[in-house]
């Protein structure tokens, strides 16, 4: 299977309830490299832009309020058909509709506040990469 890069982020959810740690852990176990990492606090100009794609939709404010809240931890992480198996690991938007075992069944309150970030396809996980790495911070794991 191809190797591919997705981007998440460690949502200020996720850092407010103290389960940076563990959420780290479930990726690594999964297989998942991470390839670059920070800790960093969005702006509402930066979380919004982050975001566009859903500017004029009706929970766009909230997420934009939310996203900028607190500190969250953005990741490049690199495995063979990363876009689909992470999305799979996170789990549905809605926790309440989330599979059983996923991150987000198992630690979000609300479709809003779900813990974590995954990008939904190679292209788009490189357009959200360049939000927060330079390809200089992309570190080489497997050499
Ligand atoms: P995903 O993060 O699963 O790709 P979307 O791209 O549809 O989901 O939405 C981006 C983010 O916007 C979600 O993760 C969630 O934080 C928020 N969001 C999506 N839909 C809603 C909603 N109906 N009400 C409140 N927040 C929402
Ligand atoms: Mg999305």
């Amino acid at each position: 299977m191809a190797v591919e890069r997705t981007l998440t982020i460690l949502k200020p959810d996720c850092i407010r309830k103290n389960l940076t740690g563990e959420v780290i852990r479930r990726i690594q176990e999964a297989g998942f490299d991470i390839v670059a990492m920070k800790l960093t606090r969005l702006t509402k100009d930066t979380a919004g832009g982050f975001y566009a794609v859903h500017k004029g939709k009706p929970f766009y404010k909230e997420l934009v309020e939310f996203m900028s809240s607190g500190p969250c931890v953005p990741m490049i992480l690199e495995k063979g058909n990363a876009i689909a198996d992470f999305r799979n690991l996170i789990g549905a938007t809605n926790p309440a509709e989330a599979d059983e075992g996923t991150i987000r069944a198992d630690f979000a309150d609300s479709i809003g506040e779900n813990i974590i970030h995954g990008s939904d396809s190679v292209e788009n996980g490189k357009i959200e990469s360049a939000y927060f790495f330079s390809e200089a911070d992309i570190v080489a794991v497997k050499s």
